[in-house]
């Protein structure tokens, strides 16, 4: 057999990410690599350390692109701040929470688990309670935008809680930034990182991190070396620090940056308000047209996400069948329930580029023919 150029079919892509890619950025990505040292290219990633500054509404210095998915993003956060034997109270109301307890476990601190039902918001009484019961708490990490269940969290208010606590707050933007209202200066987030696949237009495999004041202090601070090499942020903050210092950490995925640097190129001239805006205005047009083929939603109004709308497979309907329609005859992906939800749910995305006119319209028709 010879093995040929993989060439995938176009999909329409409204799962819970990656999600549509903008041809501007997968034109960024085909522009000539050069050397990740190049003038150049340091250039370059000063604008995104700028933009993104832009884009999570911060000053915050440590502000920069993580060589690796939303996952690692996730991983610099904890491993940087968190050391053994601290306390950090953890919100679990989906997946991504499950796997903060997972990172707080791994290095040898204590989570204490604060947790609510799947589809519904962090419970502010029972942070508080967690507060009120662990005194000593160091931390207070939770999920803003849980993508597993489409439920928004008061970021502004749990910030508020741990600052009155004394504690740093450890913030999943993944699925927020870009979408949904976010302001870490304002709310005085700690430490955030996000992902570049879901509502920011871009290719996977990247993740925007910031690091406030109190969060650098504490690194400073911590007693022994950071356990992750690649990870440790006192490494990496002199590759990012311009300046003619830049010295090699490790190379950049020069191409996949170019693309992050068209994207929030793009959310900069769009303006961050108006895509906060058009990810609610989408979903408005996706939810009026679900409500008129009975389809209902599982997160109550008050705590929907935009960008990521979770709703009750009809009753009788086989869930695998109506996707791969979906897929095979329309060219468009939705999300399966992930979970407590498999089988259960669907999860329609409209995130970044995806949250368009013409996607909520497919997505539409494409359901009302499949279910039929
Ligand atoms: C997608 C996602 C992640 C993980 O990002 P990857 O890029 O897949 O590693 C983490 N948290 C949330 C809330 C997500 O939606």
């Amino acid at each position: 057999m010879t093995i040929t150029s993989f060439h995938p079919t176009p999909r329409t892509l409204m799962g819970p990410g990656p999600s549509d890619v903008s041809p501007r950025v997968l034109e960024a990505l085909s522009r000539p690599t050069i050397g990740h040292l190049d003038p150049e290219f340091v250039k370059m990633m000063d604008e995104v350390k700028s933009l993104l500054k832009y884009a999570f509404k911060t000053e915050n210095e440590l502000t920069i692109a993580v060589s690796a998915p939303g996952s690692a993003g996730m991983e610099t956060c904890f491993v940087n701040l968190v050391e053994p034997g601290e306390k950090v109270i953890v919100c679990v109301n989906g997946v991504f929470g499950g796997r903060m307890v997972e990172n707080v476990e791994r290095l040898g601190a204590t989570a204490v688990v604060v947790e609510d039902t799947w589809g519904e918001p962090v419970s502010i009484d029972k942070v508080n309670q967690a507060f009120e019961q662990h005194p000593d708490a160091k931390f207070l990490a939770f999920v803003h935008a849980e993508t597993s269940t489409g439920a928004l969290s008061d970021a502004k208010t749990l910030c508020q809680l741990a600052q009155a606590n004394d504690a740093l707050t450890i913030v999943d933007a993944v699925t927020s930034l870009g979408g949904v209202e976010l302001r870490v200066d304002e709310w005085g987030i700690d430490a955030i990182y996000s992902g570049s696949q879901k509502c920011l237009s871009c290719v996977p495999g990247i993740s925007p991190v910031s690091f406030g004041p109190r969060a650098v202090e504490k690194l400073k601070q911590r007693n022994g070396k950071v356990p992750s090499w690649f990870l440790d942020q006192t490494l990496v903050m002199s590759y990012w620090s311009g300046e003619g210092k830049r010295s090699y950490h490790h190379t950049a995925p020069v191409n996949s940056l170019y693309a992050l640097h068209e994207s929030l190129v793009m959310l900069q001239q769009e303006g961050l308000e108006n895509a906060w805006a058009r990810h609610q205005a989408q979903h408005e047009a996706l939810k009026e047209g679900l409500t008129e083929l009975g389809i209902e939603f599982i997160v109550d109004e008050a705590h929907r996400l935009p960008q990521l709308n979770t709703v009750v497979i009809p009753e009788g309907v086989d869930d695998a069948a109506v996707r791969s329609t979906l897929l095979n005859e329309f060219n468009l992906e939705i999300g399966a329930g992930l979970g407590a939800l498999a089988g259960k749910a669907w999860r329609i995305g409209l995130m970044g580029y995806a949250a368009r006119r013409e996607n909520v319209a497919l997505c539409l028709a494409a359901l009302k023919s499949a279910l039929k």
